[in-house]
């Protein structure tokens, strides 16, 4: 059973993205905030990550990165979860060392889509 983090400050997002994850069958862990996410990615390897970019405190792009430049965690697939729909937003999130994004509000065709295209090992795949 694959593992995945979810990264989320938001209640409501963190809810629908848990439901949506153990109803496919993946095995949920959870964390509010960056640090917490951290320490996770660190401990328990999970197979994906999906990283909320707007946190308290540390922000997602911050995580990615550390997370990105540390070879303990480096392999791990990291999806950004984003509110965001600006030019230049992909180029950023790219440029943090994400694997792909999901536009939020999630939609969960869309959002089941994306994380099994990533746990098949494919990178950035197109999802305006
Ligand atoms: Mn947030």
């Amino acid at each position: 059973m694959a593992r995945v983090l979810v990264v989320e400050d938001n209640p409501a997002n963190m809810k629908l993205a848990v439901l949506l994850l153990e109803k496919a069958g993946y095995a949920v862990l959870q964390a509010k905030e960056a640090e917490t996410g951290l320490a996770l990615a660190r401990a328990e390897h999970p197979d994906l990550i999906l990283m909320d970019i707007q946190l308290p405190g540390m922000d997602g792009l911050t995580a990615t990165r550390l997370l990105k430049n540390d070879a303990a965690t480096a392999a791990i697939k990291i999806i950004a979860l984003t509110a965001f729909a600006m030019k230049g937003d992909e180029e950023n999130i790219r440029a943090a060392g994400c694997d792909g994004y999901i536009a939020k509000p999630i939609r969960y065709k869309k959002f089941l889509a994306e994380v099994e295209t990533h746990l098949a090992g494919k990178s950035f795949s197109e999802n305006p």
